[in-house]
């Protein structure tokens, strides 16, 4: 990740100390995580700070089937300690290696129809705010507290995140081959009728990975359209990611539109690819969906949302590829993934935000000397010129 000081405080006092002096030069600062976000949030032009240690839980509250976790917790760490306590994450994205702030922070996502993603978790934060205070949000606080949840580490850098949780509960991962015809024809029931639902398409073979996770025994079970490739079961925490380790090879475009417009858009997209890029692409694109939340900058705001992910070898040219499928996604009002790489501009974004203004009023009072913002987050939020 590009910066020119890397930075790494041991405590509280300290992370606030560096945050109030690079203020007070008129300075910036970016926090990393693990580093998996590719689109241009992480780069600091001035100082990059990592709370490597800033790892593992604090405090469960099994009453209230919560626990306060350090920012840096990875996914995979967390729901490994929270199993010794009876709890579990209600769901993940593809893999688990992230933190939980970046993951939070980014509105990380997997797949189900009624399942929001990772940002919904949060009920409670601390921060270092952007003039070196530690500020406290809780769900009760209303806009401030949405502002918060998905807020690219630009209103302040969590030093502490409380989650409320779920009980532990087993899974049930199958995954099929069938049709692309056939899984489009039964989208809806598929949807509909598993916990988390999703399916890679392959553009080359011009064919489809079901992917279906539900309680034991559970979730649509005829599928005469399908052939059974794996059956697994486990605990959520095993079942759930799929991926293990960082493999960076590649590079993703996400964007998420209202779940109705899900459909037309992938067939726009299939016959795009089969037309332009089926010689040149031959990795997989995958469907999801999201419940609707609040959070002013979530990509499910106000609404349940359909997510489609486009994925090219990192060595072979991606940019084209992605630029072109972008405007499908965005004539079905898609909103780009912040995480992964997209040509949007500011002044194309805020207008799928309702909330954008004060998304940008809560920023505004906790960092009001702009210290969360590099020139790339600036740009993002307020457009080049700014
Ligand atoms: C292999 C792979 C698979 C992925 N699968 C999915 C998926 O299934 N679904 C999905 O939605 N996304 C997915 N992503 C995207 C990924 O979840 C995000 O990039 C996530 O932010 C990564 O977490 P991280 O710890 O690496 O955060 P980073 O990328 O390091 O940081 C992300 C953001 O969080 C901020 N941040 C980090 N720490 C703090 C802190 N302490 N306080 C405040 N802000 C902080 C950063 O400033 C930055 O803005 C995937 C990425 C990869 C590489």
């Amino acid at each position: 990740v590009h910066a020119r000081t890397r930075a790494k405080p041991y405590d509280t006092d300290a992370l606030a100390a560096l945050v109030a002096r690079t203020a007070a030069r008129g300075g910036h600062v970016r926090v990393v995580g693990t580093g998996h976000s590719s689109s241009d949030i992480l780069r600091s032009d001035d100082v990059l700070i990592s709370l490597d240690d800033w790892s593992g839980i604090i405090a469960v509250d099994p009453e209230r089937k919560e626990a306060r976790v350090r920012p840096s917790t990875t996914l995979d760490n967390l729901g490994a300690r929270l199993y010794e306590h009876d709890l579990a994450l209600p769901n993940y994205g593809d893999v688990a290696t992230q933190t939980i702030a970046g993951a939070v922070g980014t509105g990380t996502h997997g797949s189900g129809r009624t399942l929001q993603n990772l940002s919904q978790m949060l009920v409670g934060a601390t921060m270092v705010d952007g003039m070196g205070h530690m500020r406290r949000f809780r769900v009760e606080d209303g806009v401030p507290f949405r502002a918060a949840q998905v807020a690219l580490g630009t209103l302040g850098i969590f030093t502490e995140l409380t989650l409320r949780l779920v009980p532990t509960y087993d899974l049930e991962r199958r995954e099929y081959a069938t049709s692309t015809d056939a899984a489009l024809d039964h989208l809806k029931e598929l949807i509909a009728g598993n916990r988390s639902f999703d399916f890679y398409w392959y553009p080359r073979r011009d064919d489809v990975k079901l992917r279906l996770l539900n309680p034991l025994g559970g979730g649509v079970r005829a599928l005469p359209y399908a052939r059974l490739l794996e059956r697994t079961e486990g605990h959520s925490h095993r079942v759930t990611p799929t991926h293990t380790g960082i493999p960076h090879h590649f590079e993703e475009c996400e964007y998420a539109m209202p779940i109705d417009q899900g459909p037309r858009c992938f067939r726009a997209v299939r016959a795009r690819i089969l037309d332009r890029w089926r010689a040149t692409v031959g990795w997989r694109v995958l469907y999801r969906t999201v419940a609707a939340d609040n959070a002013l900058l979530s990509s499910a705001s106000g609404h349940d949302i359909a997510t489609i992910s486009l994925h090219q070898n990192a060595t072979l040219p991606w940019a084209a590829f992605f630029a072109d499928i972008e405007q499908i996604f965005r004539s079905h009002g898609g909103r780009p993934h912040w995480a992964k790489k997209h040509g949007m501009h500011a002044a194309e974004i805020a207008p799928l935000y309702p909330h954008w203004k004060d998304f940008h009023g809560v920023r505004a009072q906790c960092d009001p000397h702009g210290v969360f913002l590099s020139p790339s987050m600036r740009a993002l939020f307020f457009g080049a010129e700014a």
